[in-house]
């Protein structure tokens, strides 16, 4: 048996995050446009020959983008928004049709799956489609002319069509519109050489799949009549493809997700649902994670797909757009560096793993062995938890709760709050830097952070608001800040990758058992409750979000890592409650953008995410009030889940949504504190006192005054100081004015 290894897409961002820091001097004018160019050329360049280096057989090019391999594809069919079309299409006009400038808006960024990278969504609206400068043609040719064996990567019609919007013809129409574009495309490419090209069909492998089948059918037959099926790898990741279907299809291959497929493309290639014949491209190593291959259990999947295919394929299960460059510049103990694996490593391992197959060779094969041996062995991943002596009940049903927080609080009708971060000035990020870098000393960058409290309290206590915050200026990132101080989390320095745009992120690593050792946000908020008489609301990441928003462990089951953390929240509201704290909020922003691609598992995982909030924060005594908070409201088919957190007040965005905020509140009758936002804080402009009374009033027709809270829609530490005080000044006198109007009418 012989294989080979391909790739399926390569991070752009590059090691020291090159990429973004050219096209960020480039739209700050501290680059020409030539110097752009070189720049990413050779960073392009370099990518192409580091995937040859480790030997691949196949190297994909395409994948590399100024912005987004959407937005490369609308534009290279021609589908420009209306108000971008009296333009040259050319990387400037990508860059405003992603950014917006300053007479037009930018198009809408869509999460891309269940990833965390965004697309630009495209849109078909008075289009006019056509074939304009082929620069994946030009990619392939510079990847042959530095004697790379490449293949062309490009997102396949079916997919493309079900991510845009706008237009009035029928989804069927749209892919038949683009069907000869393609062909004119994927010609030249087959005329340029290229043997294999990989096109991306990732929404096949969602519920929408079934219903898409007839037009995805007629789309590759149009390609297999014009002669470019023969070089077709339709390429499926994240999620099960249906083989069978896919299979009879007329192309040259198909590439399947052998990791986050439950194990159903497996059970139908064995079923006999695959035809040999066909080239395989299978996903066997994580194209989403940061872990070392189990080899051997590799090494035995390999030995059974070559038993049905005659043309076999190992590769990451999807790009690794989605995994940091390399470990290369990380300063790791040795037993946790074992472990790990970004992208570089990944390639590496599929090397040895082809090596060890097809010519016995086991050096690099036993090593990778050993090493993820031993790191599966770690004390670090062996600790006990009790997780059924950790309460996950209130002890009260909320109606009781209600009536002893208020006692003890005393809140106004109509109470004010805010959602926790005050603005992250220059000056704040400037100390913080300072104190990473050792500029400046603990004590001295303190000393900042509680100045800065201080200041903050006292603004809050003149504007008048009813439940204060400290402002979280001692935080980069909600989910980071967690992960710093947890014992289980690794934040690494060159862990970087692509959000949108030039946006970077950089996920903790949750790398072994989760454990409170220490406070983590007491310091802060007991000082911050020290200066005032109004209660100052304590403020923790939830444990569905900061699993969410971290690499995580895939060795134990996700809910259980997922506990654990809860556990060590739990432990946090614990210590702040103590310390005499009797609001403490737990955000939750991305409870909602975590469900699985498909709906069969939704149920599961909602019932899991509600639990672990519950284990965080149900352990308090009834007259702690527990609050959360998510930045949006489309709740729909989650609304119970978000009920059934029981948390006593719940914040969440609204004034974007306009007049239909609160459908999904009519089919639930909902009975806890809740806190819709009255004003869009992504937004400088100061909303005025009409349009906030205005908010209030289309809030309490659906929700009992009891119930109701007056806050923002989410934090603030993207504005400004000036902004901040104006709005929220506005703010607490609408609240005001309902108050007094009340008691008048009364
Ligand atoms: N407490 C956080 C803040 O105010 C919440 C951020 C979020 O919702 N993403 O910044
Ligand atoms: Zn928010």
């Amino acid at each position: 048996m012989t294989i080979k290894t391909t790739n399926l897409g390569f991070p752009r961002l590059g090691h020291k995050r090159e990429w973004k820091k050219a096209i960020e001097s480039y739209w700050n004018n501290k680059i020409t446009k030539d110097e752009l160019d070189n720049t990413l050329q050779q960073l392009h360049r370099s990518n192409l020959v580091l995937q040859q280096n480790h030997n691949l057989d196949s190297v994909p090019v395409g994948d590399f983008s100024l912005y987004d391999h959407i937005l490369d594809t609308s534009l290279l069919f021609n589908i420009i928004p209306t108000r971008f079309q009296d333009r040259d299409v050319d990387d400037d006009l990508l860059f405003d049709i992603a950014r917006g400038n300053k007479s037009h808006v930018a198009s809408a960024l869509v999460k891309w799956f269940n990833t965390n990278y965004h697309y630009i969504v495209p849109e078909w609206d008075n289009v006019t489609p056509r074939v304009n400068h082929n620069r994946l043609l030009e990619r392939f040719n510079e990847a042959k002319a530095l004697n790379v064996n490449a293949h062309p990567v490009i997102v396949g019609p079916i997919t493309f069509v079900a991510l845009s919007k706008g237009g009035d013809q029928s989804f069927e129409d749209k892919v038949r519109t683009l069907l000869p574009l393609y062909v004119e495309v994927l010609q030249s490419l087959i005329q340029a050489g290229a043997e294999l090209i990989q096109i991306d069909e990732p929404i096949l492998v969602t519920d929408q799949a079934a219903e898409l089948e007839a037009i995805t059918r007629e789309a590759y037959e149009a390609f297999a009549e014009a002669d470019v099926a023969k070089a077709l790898v339709i390429q499926t990741y994240f999620e099960r493809a249906n083989v069978k279907f896919l299979s009879a299809l007329p192309v040259k291959g198909l590439g399947l997700d052998f990791v986050h497929d439950h194990g159903y493309n497996l059970q139908q290639i064995e079923n006999g649902d695959f035809d040999r014949s066909k080239t395989l491209f299978a996903g066997i190593i994580d194209g989403r994670n940061v872990w070392a291959a189990d080899v051997e259990a590799k090494k035995a999947l390999i030995e059974k797909l070559s038993q049905y295919s005659d043309d076999l394929y190992i590769n990451p299960s999807s790009s690794l757009l989605h995994v940091p460059v390399s470990l290369e510049d990380e300063t790791l103990e040795d037993d946790i560096r074992d472990g790990l694996s970004f992208a570089t490593e990944k390639l590496e391992t599929l090397d040895a793993l082809k090596r060890a197959v097809n010519d016995n060779d086991t050096e690099a094969y036993d090593r990778l062995h050993a090493q993820y041996t031993r790191f599966q062995n770690q004390a670090f991943k062996n600790l006990e938890y009790d997780f059924e002596s950790v309460r996950a009940e209130r002890a009260s049903a909320f109606s009781e709760r209600k009536v002893v927080q208020q006692q003890r609080l005393n809140l106004p009708d109509l109470p004010t709050t805010t959602i926790g971060s005050f603005p992250q000035s220059p000056e704040v990020r400037k100390q913080r830097a300072d104190w990473k870098n050792k500029r400046i000393s603990d004590e001295a960058y303190r000393q900042f952070v509680q100045d800065e409290i201080k200041r903050w309290i006292e603004i809050q206590e003149d504007i008048g608001l009813d439940v204060l915050v400290h402002g979280e200026f001692e935080r980069n990132d909600m989910v980071e800040f967690f992960g710093e101080k947890l014992d289980g989390f690794l934040v690494t320095k060159f862990g970087w990758v692509q959000s949108y745009g030039s946006r970077a992120v950089k996920p903790p690593i949750i790398y072994g058992d989760v454990k409170w050792t220490a406070p983590l946000t007491i310091d802060e908020t007991v000082y911050a409750q020290s200066l005032t008489d109004k209660p100052v609301k304590g403020m923790l990441t939830g444990p569905v979000t900061i699993l969410n928003w971290s690499f995580e462990r895939v060795d134990i089951p996700r809910s259980t890592v997922q506990d654990q953390i809860a556990l060590a929240i739990n432990e946090e509201v614990l210590a702040l409650e103590k310390a005499g704290i009797q609001v403490i909020q737990v955000d939750e922003p991305a409870l909602r953008e975590g469900l699985p691609l498909r709906k069969e598992y939704h149920e599961d995982y909602l019932a899991k995410a509600v639990h672990s909030f519950k284990l965080a924060t149900s352990s308090v005594t009834d007259e702690t009030q527990i609050h959360t908070h998510m930045c949006y409201s489309q709740f729909g088919q989650i609304i119970h889940a978000i009920h059934d957190l029981d948390a006593d007040v719940i914040s969440i965005e609204t004034s974007r949504s306009h007049g239909d905020l609160i459908k999904d509140f009519e089919d639930i009758d909902y009975d806890l504190g809740i806190g819709l936002g009255v004003y869009d804080i992504h937004s400088p402009r100061i909303p005025t006192e009409d349009e906030i009374t205005t908010a209030i009033e289309r809030g309490l027709q659906q929700i009992d005054r009891s119930l109701f809270w007056v806050n923002p829609d989410c934090g603030l530490k993207t504005r400004k100081e000036d902004e901040v005080k104006a709005a929220l000044t506005v703010l607490v006198n609408s609240a005001r004015k309902l108050r007094q109007e009340a008691v008048e009418t009364n």
